[in-house]
């Protein structure tokens, strides 16, 4: 998998690509990440990307050349599944999301900026728009990390246990069952006795009733999905 992701603050995904799960899948040869400065690729002379907005709206609005022209030449390299937009009027990003994106060849994520990109781009170019959450962010680098973070985490042969990430919370539309580790007693806290008892199909039993009390109680919207 190749994620190719464009910005106009490319320092603030470097730390990130290069270290967590996304360094590790590289170093694993599994998975690609490029991150694009936009700058990179404007006509204007003082490397600028944005412009005001027509109308007279307060703010700036990312321009179309600069977007186009990156877009372009990456798909003059190879085809996209997808051109995905991050912004907060998008679908919302979710686990069904991520696993869906975790079985694409070349994803590019877009990042924006200021009061968002010229609108034209979103019609003609994007054919994805993706939202993390109902709030405003600066910019798309934070959305672009952790929809990165999530699809990767599920490309097989990433992680080192595949079981781990298919009991996840979410994966099923139910929460995770507690975890514990040793020791068995600590401060008088004990781990439940059922976990120590070696019986696979007791544990199995245990971590699905679990799951179920938890999503009940604090999540019952993702067991009307089921
Ligand atoms: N004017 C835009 C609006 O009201 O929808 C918000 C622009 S925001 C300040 C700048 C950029 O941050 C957006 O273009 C988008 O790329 C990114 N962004 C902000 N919130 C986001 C969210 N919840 N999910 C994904 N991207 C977001």
């Amino acid at each position: 998998m190749r994620i190719d992701i464009i910005t106009v603050l490319p320092e603030m995904l470097d730390g990130f690509v290069n270290t967590s799960i996304l360094a590790r899948a590289q170093k694993k040869g599994l998975v690609e990440i490029h991150v694009h400065n936009l700058r990179d690729y404007t006509l204007d002379k003082h490397r600028r990307v944005d412009d005001y907005p027509f109308g007279g709206f307060a703010g700036m609005v990312m321009a179309c050349q600069p977007i186009d022209a990156c877009i372009s030449a990456l798909k003059a390299e190879r085809e996209y599944d997808e051109v995905i937009f991050t912004t907060p009027d998008g679908e919302q990003f979710d686990q069904p999301m991520a696993n869906e994106l975790s079985l694409k060849r070349n994803l590019i994520i877009l990042c924006g900026h200021y009061k968002g990109i010229d609108y034209r781009i979103r019609e003609h170019l994007i054919t994805k728009e993706v939202s993390i959450g109902d709030y405003v962010l600066t910019g798309g680098e934070l959305a672009a990390a952790v929809m990165s973070d999530a699809i990767v985490r599920l490309v097989p042969g990433v992680l080192s246990d595949e079981q781990s990430a298919l009991s996840d919370s979410f994966q099923d539309n139910l929460l995770a069952a507690p975890v514990y580790t040793r020791p068995a007693e600590y401060k008088g806290w004990k781990v439940p006795e059922v976990l120590l008892s070696g019986h696979e199909a007791k544990i199995k039993e245990w971590e699905l009733a679990q799951s179920l009390e938890r999503t009940q109680r604090l999540r019952p919207d993702l067991l009307e999905k089921k």
